[in-house]
């Protein structure tokens, strides 16, 4: 399910500019992220420059404060368990996890700030989040799989937790060492 875009209009971030990506240590990543107020142009070149930022990254997912921006808004280009895939840009999401015991999944998970290591991280295994399109409009994503784990890397960037702080110091410490950032 990975054959390329079928769709004939642009594409998101075709008239983005990349900018590049902060790395784990800048404050901006360790401190809740403020709510968007205003649907306007700048948001929607925000958007923009965050799906370029992602495409140019590699990555799967990016929060705005990963390329400095203090507000509440992510995207994300990912396929959940089934491999069906999601491109979205969701602004002041909010995370719904089922109710405990939760099932959890292990798999690798890695961090466009925390450059080169990917590890076994324990998540939720379905999760969802509600929030608004970059015109304002509510949407939510219900996700399984990588997508499900997109979704709480992504909002977790924006109350100020990079996945790595949710591992143990020591792996914490190893991950960042392997990254160069320590
Ligand atoms: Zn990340």
């Amino acid at each position: 399910m990975t054959a390329s875009d079928p769709s004939t209009g642009p594409n998101p971030g075709d008239t983005g500019t990349v900018r590049p990506i902060v790395h784990y240590g800048d404050p901006v990543l360790h401190r809740a992220c403020r709510p968007v107020e205003d649907f306007d142009d700048a948001l929607a070149s925000l958007v923009e420059d965050m799906f370029a930022s992602m495409y140019a990254a590699n990555g799967v997912g990016l929060a705005a404060n990963q390329i400095g921006v203090d507000a509440r808004v992510f995207v994300l280009d990912c396929e959940d368990a089934d491999g069906e895939r999601t491109v979205a840009a969701v602004v002041n999401p909010v995370l719904i996890l089922p109710p405990p015991p939760r099932d959890l999944m292990v798999g690798d998970e890695g961090c466009l700030s925390v450059p080169g290591p990917f590890t076994d991280t324990p998540r939720a295994s379905t999760a969802a989040v509600e929030g608004f399109d970059p015109a304002g409009n509510p949407i939510r994503i219900d996700g399984t799989g990588t997508l499900a784990r997109c979704l709480q890397h992504e909002t977790d960037h924006l109350e100020g937790t990079v996945y790595v702080d949710r591992l143990p110091a020591k792996t914490r410490k190893r991950l960042l060492s392997e990254a160069g950032l320590r």
